[in-house]
């Protein structure tokens, strides 16, 4: 029997890459819903698009179409917003910046939740974001909330922006990790707080296999 699982928690705990290994343990289908906010953010950036303008926000939103497509080489998820490959480019640390406040927007959380809904539909699905547990999937038989000491936190996606050759120094990750925590924790429009029925993994101290184990242990409780 599949089931849905949501996991959500702050920025850079380790949430994506233990959600995309438990689906692919459990053969499950995973969907990045931080990859949807960060497509939306870089779609206004490009377009200019004035945040506090309802009627262009309502509009460049009708004008968005984000999939994710399978890479046939490696089997990865990846991000296309209006036909175009854009995995790389939002991951960036320019998108990170505004990616909070562009999705604290009301209107932008109502698509984006819809699509998700849609996209979530069938059971045997990963699905990891902020409101997962509370909003988009309020039944999801599992709930993981993932949680870690901040400057682990930072230190492991300066590791992660490394590899990809964009060399940031740590008090600035540190300072956008906290800036995006805060904005996303106060946020009017369904901040990002544990569902009651969510089962808390603090991910400071455990390896990322032990991350994956926990989980999937959880799963077939
Ligand atoms: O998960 P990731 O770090 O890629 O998410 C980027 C940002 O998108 C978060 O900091 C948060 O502001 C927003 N987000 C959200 N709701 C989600 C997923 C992401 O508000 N379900």
């Amino acid at each position: 029997q599949k089931i849905t699982i949501a996991v959500d928690g702050y920025s850079s705990c380790g949430k994506s890459t233990t959600a995309k290994r438990v689906a692919s343990k459990l053969g499950y289908s995973y969907i990045d819903t931080g990859a949807m906010y960060r497509s939306v953010t870089l779609y206004f950036l490009e377009h200019h698009i004035t945040l506090t303008n309802d009627k262009e926000v309502e509009k460049a939103l009708e004008n968005i179409d984000i999939e994710f497509r399978r890479n046939p080489n490696d089997g990865r998820n990846e991000t296309f917003l209006n036909g175009l490959n854009v995995e790389d480019e939002i991951r960036k640390l320019y998108i990170a910046d505004k990616v909070s406040e562009v999705s604290s927007i009301a209107a932008v959380r109502h698509a984006m939740v819809a699509q998700q809904r849609r996209m979530g539909k069938k059971k045997g699905v990963v699905m990891d974001g902020r409101d997962i547990g509370t909003v988009v999937f309020p039944d999801a038989e599992l709930k993981i909330f993932m949680t870690a000491d901040p400057v682990i936190r930072a230190t492991r996606r300066q590791i992660e922006l490394a590899e990809k050759g964009e060399m940031v120094d740590l008090e600035d990750i540190l300072e956008n990790l906290k800036k995006r925590d805060l904005i996303d924790t106060t946020r009017k429009e369904s901040p990002l707080r544990k569902a009651d029925d969510a089962i808390e993994v603090d991910t400071s101290y455990i390896t990322f296999d032990e991350q994956v184990d926990a989980v999937c242990l959880l799963v077939d409780e």
